[in-house]
């Protein structure tokens, strides 16, 4: 199933407490690029570039309190189409589950992810940033009619 990501990007920032800063930081010196498209965030990062960078960030909640299973299930729905979240590797999450949920939903819709600033500044620097984007997913629709004609035969 083809998908066209628009040139103008939907895209998710989040970043762990030790990392605020710095994806902060980041916003900021990348602004320009940013303001071309739609920001939306987990709501202390949300806030924290909103208030830096003066451009708009749609707030999703908390990370900790389900930001990061909203923002999951708008990738699912197809309304994310890229996310910078600046993971912390060096301290256990009390919401690690719903993190790896939401790094395993990227995977399985073809979201490009930056999870460090080298790779967001690659991602930011792509010439796809600034055009239409066309990538192949799965035929998720088929696939789940090929899975229940599979159960119902199993429970014939
Ligand atoms: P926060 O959530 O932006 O509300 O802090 C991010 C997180 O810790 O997952």
């Amino acid at each position: 199933m083809e998908k066209v990501m628009e040139k103008q990007k939907r895209i998710a920032l989040i970043a762990h407490d030790h990392l605020k800063d710095d994806l902060v930081k980041w916003c900021v010196e990348n602004k320009e690029e940013l303001k071309r498209h739609f920001l939306s965030g987990t709501g202390t990062t949300s806030r924290l570039i909103a208030e830096a960078t003066g451009l708009p960030v749609k707030s999703y909640k908390s990370g900790p309190l389900g930001g990061d299973q909203q923002i999951g299930a708008r990738i699912a729905e197809g309304e994310i189409d890229m996310m910078i979240f600046f993971w912390d590797p060096l301290e256990a999450q009390p919401h690690d589950p719903d993190i790896k949920a939401l790094l395993r939903i990227a995977v399985v819709y073809d979201i490009p992810v930056a999870t460090n600033r080298a790779t967001a500044d690659f991602l930011m620097n792509s010439r796809f940033m600034n055009r239409e984007y066309k990538h192949t997913l799965q035929d998720f629709q088929a696939l789940t009619e090929k899975r229940a004609e599979t159960m119902r035969k199993e429970f014939a």
